[in-house]
């Protein structure tokens, strides 16, 4: 598994890519409200990643038909932004956006409370947050890939909540998905040494319930199982010899 370096250069762009990709977060955030659609939630993306210069690399990947990724509640990632999709107070909403910028791309992920949410969905949205924070602990030069996983398993199962396996991390740069691939749960290897210049999208995906997951007929959309709630938080991160630099989220 050849994983890249980034140069210098490089990682300028990706530090530009990054820091646009936070706006447009910013940007979707601002929108959550009880009666949007998911449709509008996109295009206010979509205007946001091209204004800033970018094209949004989510689009038509794979033939994904929208920028945004948009998940309600049960469903993990991948929802198809829809007009009929409306937000309604006490749901959660996961926002997954990408951008390439002059080459080279950028990785994101929230998930937001709409209105006022019951504790118990507050504590599952703020601890996958916490989860990428426990895993970044690892993100750094000299630890191995998999002490990233187990950090974030171990902090979701303080919480009896599912870690999903079906889908992972991954490697980013001059491609959405490079390697290595990157579990959010515990791996009997060690995994590769991170070294300085990697760079990696860091994305835990954590179910109230149970882990599993499954696919609706659109081929797209992954819910739970046990249609329990899900959460996702990501960020795309540089390993360097000291703490790890979030292109994503520089505030
Ligand atoms: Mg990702």
């Amino acid at each position: 598994m050849a994983v890249s370096i980034k140069t210098t250069r490089e990682l300028e762009l990706m530090r530009e890519s990054g820091r646009r990709l936070e706006k447009v977060h910013d940007e979707m955030a601002k929108a959550i409200r009880p009666g949007i659609s998911t449709w509008e939630i996109n295009r206010i993306g979509e205007a946001k990643i091209r204004s800033l210069g970018g094209i949004p690399n989510f689009l038509h990947y794979n033939g994904f038909p929208a920028a945004i990724c948009i998940s309600v509640n049960d469903e993990v990632v991948h929802g198809i932004p829809s007009k009929k999709r409306i937000l309604r107070e006490g749901d959660i909403v996961s926002l997954d956006a990408g951008m390439i910028y002059k080459g080279y791309h950028s990785d994101a992920a929230r998930t937001h409370m709409v209105g006022q949410v019951s504790p118990e969905v507050r504590q599952l949205v703020e601890e996958t947050r916490q989860c990428f924070f426990e895993g970044i602990k690892y993100a750094r030069a000299g630890c191995h890939l998999h002490d990233i996983s187990a950090a974030i398993n171990a902090h979701a199962d303080k919480f009896g909540y599912g870690v999903v396996r079906d889908l992972v991390g991954h490697g980013i740069g001059t491609s959405l998905h490079e390697d290595p691939q990157i579990p959010n749960f515990r791996q009997k290897s060690k995994g590769i040494r991170l070294r300085p210049g990697m760079t990696l999208a860091i994305e835990p995906m954590i179910n109230m319930g149970r882990p599993e997951v499954c696919w609706l007929d659109d081929n797209w959309t992954v819910v739970t199982e046990d249609e329990s709630l899900s959460a996702h938080y990501e960020n795309t991160v540089l390993i360097t010899d000291g703490e790890p630099e979030l292109f994503t989220l520089t505030q």
